[in-house]
């Protein structure tokens, strides 16, 4: 992409995106280029430098685009691993963690939803918790 301030006749200025120089040429020949103010087709580049996004700023942002697919997809797998080997007890989770540390003959794995205060409480009494970022699959 390619940003060219224009000017017209009538001394408007505005900015305008086109896909490449050549583009801009072919508008401009087909006289599909107008004033955005007063739709005049006598337009001109003015002199100000075009700004090009460049192929490696481009790139850049791919890879991290990638990056955090790959964190997604990761966590995603966790989600699937916990679901699958961990019993999944809602808002009791608090209650069920305490009834196993302190009950030595339960021994389960569990999940469920805690606040940031029971997480604290919890930590106090000598149970250290796991937290995963809990990610949905549609918000690829
Ligand atoms: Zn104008």
């Amino acid at each position: 992409m390619i940003k060219y301030n224009l000017k017209c006749k009538n001394k408007h200025e505005f900015e305008s995106w086109f896909s490449d120089s050549k583009e801009f040429e072919k508008l401009k020949s087909k006289n599909m280029i107008e004033c955005i103010f007063c739709k005049t087709k006598s337009v001109k580049k003015s002199i100000m430098s075009p700004k090009i996004v460049s192929k490696k700023q481009r790139e850049k942002e791919n890879i991290s685009l990638q990056e955090i697919k790959k964190i997604k997809k990761n966590l995603l797998k966790m989600r699937k691993f916990v679901e699958k080997n961990f019993e999944y007890v809602g808002d009791n989770f608090p209650y069920e963690v305490r009834s196993i540390y302190y009950d030595k003959r339960k021994n389960k794995n569990i999940y469920g939803n805690i606040t940031e205060e029971e997480t604290k409480e919890l930590s106090e009494e000598g149970i250290e918790l796991t937290t995963i970022p809990w990610i949905n699959n549609k918000d690829n």
